[in-house]
């Protein structure tokens, strides 16, 4: 890893753009982890973070979301909250997906500045004492980059290349290569996301959406500590196309732009037909020209179809406005935020409970 003092240096030359007036310290940092299946990390990493924690220099408390793991992870989190009350733990229902997880951290964090980071220690604590120091020059958003990925394999370098490639031509040329999740927010960062309460959510493109000032912090990205990427091939092709289906319309113009050029290109083949059939009167049965043709027309017509089939599928989805997550329990963490809207808390909500006056009305009444 980079020297800190001399990596902070390069960053704070490389940053072009003004930040805001500098911050004093946040009072209360909080880390939000969201967890899928991570028994054998969750030890390690606490471990590791409150470590580092102890070099930030302010209060801190660490919310892990409990993303329906099927493993032990529930039982290891519920002991930790035990023995440490500064550890919130969400439990959801059932698995929701890691923007749902990083989501429900966000509307449960009550710190000045909040930091979204892996369970596996694939994002390293060692850089969280340079993200507080870019926050307190008054960034509201400070991401990490991936300068190196050890560990992965070409296939997954690749695929991670073209992904950002993707992102910033469909989705948003703000969103900087090579920048996960793994980033600092400034609570004014915190309360704006918590305004998005779309169903299909692509953080990144949300916080690149806001357009609030950015510092970009480059790091090593070493392997999982322990157990297998979550995010399989199929998963990462499914978030690319949540990200552009939900940012942009170019695929809907792209088949009318195709649907264009093969209407083009049809009617060029009719007036040569017409021409060969009038006036070299020779007439070929073109049989294999055909077939070619009504499998292309027909593809393409289908494949047009499908994309608008998507989008009005994700209209329908937005439309019945589900809630985004269920938590069935909380441990160590207060009432939900009100901003937690769209979301399923199950335990009992303050504003649910009989307050004091209706208490003590009912114990009067009780005792006539
Ligand atoms: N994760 C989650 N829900 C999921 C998949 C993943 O909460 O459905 C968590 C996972 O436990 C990890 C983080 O999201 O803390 C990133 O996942 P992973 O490390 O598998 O992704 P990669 O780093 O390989 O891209
Ligand atoms: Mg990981």
């Amino acid at each position: 890893m980079l020297e800190s003092a001399a990596r902070l240096n390069l960053i704070l030359a490389s940053i072009s753009v003004g930040a805001r007036e500098g911050r004093c310290e946040p009072m209360l940092l909080s880390i939000v982890i969201p967890v899928y299946n991570e028994a054998g990390n969750l030890r390690l990493t606490l471990q590791a973070l409150q470590s580092e924690l102890c070099k930030v220099g302010c209060d801190t408390e660490i919310v892990f979301v409990n993303d329906g793991s099927t493993d032990e992870s529930q039982g290891i989190l519920s002991g930790l909250a035990a023995a440490d009350s500064t550890i919130k733990v969400l439990n959801f229902s059932r698995n929701f997906g890691h923007q749902a997880a990083i989501t429900a951290g966000l509307d449960f964090a009550s710190g000045d500045a909040v930091v979204i980071m892996d369970a596996d220690l694939q994002d390293p604590p060692e850089i969280l004492a340079d993200m507080v120091k870019l926050y307190q020059q008054g960034f509201d958003v400070v991401s990490a980059q991936r300068v190196s990925r050890e560990g992965e394999g070409l296939f997954k370098r690749l695929t991670a290349s073209a992904f950002y490639w993707i992102m910033q031509r469909a989705v948003d040329r703000r969103i900087v290569p090579e920048v996960g999740d793994f980033r600092l927010l400034s609570r004014a960062a915190v309360l704006a996301l918590r305004r998005f309460r779309e169903q299909h959510r692509f953080m990144r493109g949300l916080v690149a959406w806001l357009g609030l000032k950015e510092a970009i912090l480059p790091f090593r990205r070493p392997p999982r500590a322990a157990g297998e990427t979550k995010y399989t091939l199929f998963k990462m092709i499914r978030l690319a196309w949540t990200a552009v289906a939900s940012f942009s319309a170019l695929p809907l113009r792209l088949s009318i732009a195709a649907g264009v050029a093969l209407s083009l290109a049809g009617f060029g083949y009719f007036l040569f037909a017409l021409y060969a059939a009038l006036v070299l009167g020779r007439v070929v049965p073109g049989w294999t020209s055909l077939v070619f043709l009504q499998c292309l027309f027909s593809g393409v017509t289908l494949l047009a179809l499908g994309l608008i089939g998507d989008y009005v599928a994700r209209i329908y989805e937005e439309i019945k406005n589900r809630p985004l997550y269920v938590v069935s329990e909380i441990l160590n963490a207060g009432q939900p935020t009100p901003a937690a809207v769209g979301a399923v808390v199950l335990t009992p909500r303050q504003a649910e409970l009989p307050t004091d006056e209706v208490r003590r009305r009912i114990s009067a009444k009780n005792n006539r």
